[in-house]
């Protein structure tokens, strides 16, 4: 039976914005190039961060306007980003753009190509959680494995409730979407795209390739 997102995943956020569909389909074109590549994901980043803060915590404030003051809202969450070398490297831009304040963490998991299983390399994790919202950026879901891997690494490290989890992706495959939300229920998954499924080397179809290759242009002629 195919996927059905609404029923099959219910933390699953899929974005169904006109300009988010719009710059997907560029991105997914294989004859996009790098430098292109890398501001749709940093635009597509920022549309799909800003769905993802739907329910950020703001706090009051009083603001003078040149007329006269009145009641403002500043973002009162401390978020912390964490990209997942090295393809979640091309998300920050956009998520600082929105949370300037937003602190960020690297985390280094690679896939090994022969299991498919991610292997931690670098971790720059604070000693303790300091934040109450924590953002994982990874603009592909496959396997499911590195973002697991990456939401076990947090809560271990001490960012469960009531501090909160958020996985950010470009594009999922439900295979990964599946695995992330049986080990992790509670973490919500926001995506621009929900795909068909994997091919046998674990790359999500349609998809866009290597999402790193295809943002630094290693990926060969
Ligand atoms: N990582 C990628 O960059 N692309 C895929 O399709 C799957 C994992």
């Amino acid at each position: 039976m195919p996927t059905d997102p609404n029923t099959d995943f219910p933390s699953l956020h899929v974005s169904s914005h006109p300009a988010v569909l719009h710059k997907l389909a560029l991105l997914r074109n294989e004859g996009t190039e790098p430098k292109k590549f890398r501001e749709l994901v940093r635009e597509i980043s920022w549309l799909v961060g800003y769905e993802a803060l739907e329910d950020a915590r703001v706090a009051d404030i009083r603001v003078r306007t040149p007329i006269e003051e009145t009641d403002g809202k500043r973002l009162a969450d401390r978020i912390g980003l964490v990209p997942i070398l090295r393809a979640g490297l091309g998300m920050v831009d956009a998520m600082l753009e929105l949370m300037p304040t937003a602190q960020v963490w690297h985390l280094g998991l690679f896939r090994d190509e022969r299991t498919l299983r991610p292997v931690e390399y670098y971790n720059k994790l604070p000693d303790s959680a300091t934040v109450d919202l924590c953002l994982i950026l990874d603009p592909m879901l496959a396997t499911g494995g590195s973002a697991t891997a990456a939401i076990d690494v947090l809560k271990r490290w001490g960012a469960v409730t009531p501090v909160r989890i958020k996985l950010l992706n470009l594009i999922a495959a439900p295979e990964g979407v599946r695995a992330v939300q049986e080990a992790h229920p509670d973490v919500p998954i926001y995506t621009a795209a929900l795909d068909r499924q994997l091919n046998e080397r674990g790359y999500i179809m349609p998809g866009l390739g290597d999402a790193g290759d295809r943002q630094f242009g290693t990926g060969g002629s």
